[in-house]
């Protein structure tokens, strides 16, 4: 067996949290089916998080390992089993939980010495892995878990600045420098765009490292947003290799049950939960899901459920469970206006919890997506042909929001004006008016939303060509793949 034979071997290290773990996991997969040597670094528990699909995998024929390193809770300041983002409550706790993915690069530098892998995929919050990988000759790839138009937009911020140049916090700028006119208010801008704090240098770190890697691996297919994939390699001049959408992949293979138990264990029976889809008239139901992060206030749960009801269509809706003490569920949700239930009846279904999203976003009877824009979220919407109502909340989502309403024009926006930090207070409500005019806007018919639905089911065939034999995902798959082994076989040699 020649060098060039032997099996190429790439460590996946993805930050601890839903929202990243699940696109990882579908990475790993991916690799794995194309023959290379896959080993998820990650910590403990969610170790065990991540076994139960790496052995339903196995059975499948799908090889993939995973490697624990400590996660250093106590000395971090951590309470016991704290390991992923989604369990973290307070902003002092989510400090205690950078400072201790920081106390990660010791165990993981012995890891790369020991088992020298030929590439290294880290998540963008392990800006340290790059110089790591690089003292060893490893090219260290980042993954995002976002798309092109979410990191050209805040690139574009930056250079220009153009919510300096605005009276108010709500008077609309234009980005400049992008291939379309999109238009914001300094209140969407993340904090750490507008002032210097923790963030701002994290961010720092984290661009510092991504320009200095091996390259940026994409969940997105070129299709999907061209203009800003080439606006991403040649105006911000980074190397990129677009694979997704992840979650498309072997969806037959994997099976239903495994869906259903993506990323968490979920709340409901998933054949109860297609029961009741069945029952409904094709792109009748609205689904309503906020992705993994914390719950909303009570208040605005109100605001919420009573929309919802005036707007007279038939809903799914996921609610974070409340949990007063360990492991209960209150008897008592305020969240629920009395007699919701009752009145709504059969049209609703309230599910407490983690949802089986994937299943339930490809029933024929679901008709539109209230999304909090979570990238998985997104694509996992474009990839049935499922219309959106957006409604941002933190991190990039307002970015991806302007991506599905300005530029894809696919979704209606419910029309959030304030982006908020991941934990901070929440103080502007989405008034139940405008929860309705949103949904009567995407679900009540007209011209508009048979256009939005008809640009959506569009896509979705596009992303099942990209990622199809020879289509651009699968074919930016293999080159990258290939481009490994030769930088492995010829290492300095190999030249870019
Ligand atoms: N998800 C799910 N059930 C839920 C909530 C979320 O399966 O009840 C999945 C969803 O399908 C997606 C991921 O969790 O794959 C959430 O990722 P996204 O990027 O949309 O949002 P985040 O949670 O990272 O904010």
């Amino acid at each position: 067996m020649g060098p060039e034979d032997r099996q190429l071997h790439v460590f996946l290290f993805p930050f601890m949290a839903h929202g990243h773990m699940i696109p990882f996991m579908d990475m790993a997969r991916q690799f794995a089916l194309r023959g290379v040597k896959v080993t998820i670094v990650t910590t403990p528990l969610n170790a065990i998080l991540l076994s139960k699909t790496v052995d339903r995998d196995r059975e499948l024929g799908i090889e993939i390992d995973i490697h624990s390193i400590p996660f250093p809770t106590k000395e971090a300041g951590l309470p016991e089993g704290c390991e992923n983002v989604n369990s973290i409550t307070t902003p002092e706790l989510s400090s205690n939980f950078f400072k201790a993915l920081n106390m990660l690069q010791q165990p993981f530098q012995k890891l790369l010495e020991e088992h020298h892998p030929d590439c290294i995929v880290a998540d963008m919050f392990f800006p340290w892995t790059t110089d790591f990988a690089g003292k060893l000759g490893i090219p260290r790839l980042v993954f995002h878990g976002s798309c092109f138009f979410s990191s050209c937009v805040p690139d574009s911020i930056s250079r220009y600045a153009p919510h300096n140049n605005v009276s108010s916090e709500t008077e609309t700028f234009v980005v400049p420098g992008l291939p379309d006119p999109i238009e914001m208010t300094k209140s969407q801008l993340p904090d750490h765009m507008k002032i210097q704090n923790d963030f701002t240098r994290a961010m720092e770190q984290i661009k510092e490292a991504e320009v200095k890697s091996y390259g940026v691996v994409m969940n997105s297919f070129y299709e999907l947003e061209p203009a800003y994939a080439e606006h991403y390699r040649k105006v911000m001049g980074r190397r990129a290799w677009h694979i997704g959408p992840l979650s498309l992949y072997n969806r037959e293979k994997i099976g239903k049950a495994a869906q259903s138990r993506r990323g968490n264990t979920a709340s409901i029976d998933e054949n109860e939960c297609l029961t009741w889809l069945d029952s409904k008239e094709p792109d009748s139901v609205l689904y309503v899901c906020f992705g993994s992060g914390p719950s909303f206030s009570t208040d605005q749960l109100v605001e919420i459920a009573m929309g919802l009801e005036a707007s007279g269509h038939a809903f799914i809706w996921v609610v974070r469970k409340d949990e007063t003490s360990a492991g209960s569920v209150a008897e008592v949700e305020p969240w629920l206006p009395q007699g919701f239930e009752d009145r709504v009846g059969s049209k609703g279904l309230i599910i407490r919890g983690w949802a089986p999203q994937v299943l339930i976003l490809q029933h024929h009877a679901i008709g539109g997506f209230v999304t909090h824009c979570g990238w998985n979220s997104l694509l996992e919407s474009v990839c049935v042909g499922v219309p959106l109502i957006t409604w941002p909340v933190t991190a990039e989502q307002f970015y991806n929001e302007k991506l599905v309403t300005q530029v894809l024009r696919i979704g209606v926006p419910v029309g959030v004006q304030h982006w908020n930090s991941w934990l901070g207070k929440r103080e502007h409500l989405v008034k139940r008016e405008e929860i309705k005019k949103a949904v009567t806007r995407l679900m009540d018919g007209g011209d508009e939303a048979a256009q939005m639905k008809g640009r959506v089911k569009e896509l979705k065939e596009m992303a099942k060509r990209a990622i199809d034999q020879n289509g651009s995902s699968d074919t930016d798959f293999t080159s990258l793949i290939n481009e490994l082994k030769l930088h492995r076989d010829m290492g300095d040699k190999f030249d870019l």
